[in-house]
């Protein structure tokens, strides 16, 4: 957990957990002897991928940026939000929103708890938040079991908002339409008193992504569109001066982009 002021709004980032994943589905449209030349891997041909989701407090609403991987914990290594918001001060009763990025698993399975076999929602004073676009393709072509378990039972309960375009959600809070990785994907711009911080979601899953925004993952559901998400997303970045959430770099996941030439790079924080 990392917490720190942006101005007048308190932001923490969330450390989900970490665990190795097969590096070559992050550069699924590059050749292996390409990538390999800026990137090690274990023996497996894997890399450590962070889970970094956000809490935000604007003072006047409590806000949580996806929720992690619930009871899918990966033998203990996933699944510690909850943890990490009690770390943070927090409790679940006290987030007013929740956002989620978009609806793949590692970003909603902790939507719900399982309570007597009932699926309940988690932030029980929450309306939360997700694009129409990935609520129409994850119900619908997309579809995933995740989407059963974790949102229909928040429709179900009228506690699912569905958001179209870009969307003021609470003042200095911003959802951007970020599509590419999937249809409705959406970052969010956390602005307060002249400072900005952007949370990207998954349009970036590896530092490389900055320094090669061509390069694009096997996961993109729309792969066409990313490299041009990326680009009007680094000029946003670098037009606020934004600190950067890069959800599954190494925890905290902060860090900075800086222009390299023609290109961009990368800077991590720690
Ligand atoms: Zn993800």
């Amino acid at each position: 957990m990392r917490k720190f002021p942006v101005g007048q709004i308190q932001l923490a980032v969330l450390d989900d957990g970490c665990f190795p994943f097969p590096a070559a589905l992050f550069f699924h449209n590059v050749p292996e002897a390409v990538w390999r030349t800026q990137l090690e891997t274990d023996a497996q041909g894997k890399i450590p991928v962070g889970h970094n989701y956000g809490l935000v407090d604007t003072g006047r609403e409590v806000i949580v940026i996806d929720t992690g991987y619930g009871e899918d914990t990966h033998d203990g290594r996933t699944g510690h939000l909850l943890e990490e918001l009690e770390r943070a001060g927090y409790r679940r009763e006290q987030v007013g929103i929740v956002i989620l990025t978009h609806a793949h698993g590692d970003h909603i399975k902790r939507n719900t708890l399982l309570q007597s076999g009932k699926r309940i929602p988690t932030f029980p004073h929450a309306r939360y938040h997700l694009a129409r676009a990935d609520h129409d393709w994850f119900g619908g072509p997309g579809h995933v079991q995740e989407f059963d378990e974790q949102i229909v039972p928040l429709e179900e309960l009228g506690l699912l908002v569905l958001f179209d375009g870009q969307t003021q959600l609470a003042p200095g809070i911003l959802l951007l339409p970020t599509p590419g990785h999937t249809p409705g994907h959406a970052s969010v711009l956390i602005e307060s008193q002249g400072q900005s911080v952007l949370f990207l979601g998954d349009v970036c899953h590896h530092p490389l992504h900055f320094a090669h925004p061509e390069w694009v993952s096997a996961f993109d559901t729309h792969p066409a569109l990313t490299p041009q998400t990326r680009a009007r997303l680094f000029s946003l970045a670098l037009e606020r001066d934004a600190l950067l959430v890069c959800p599954h770099a190494l925890a905290p996941g902060l860090g900075r982009l800086q222009r390299d030439g023609g290109s961009y790079r990368w800077q991590t924080l720690h």
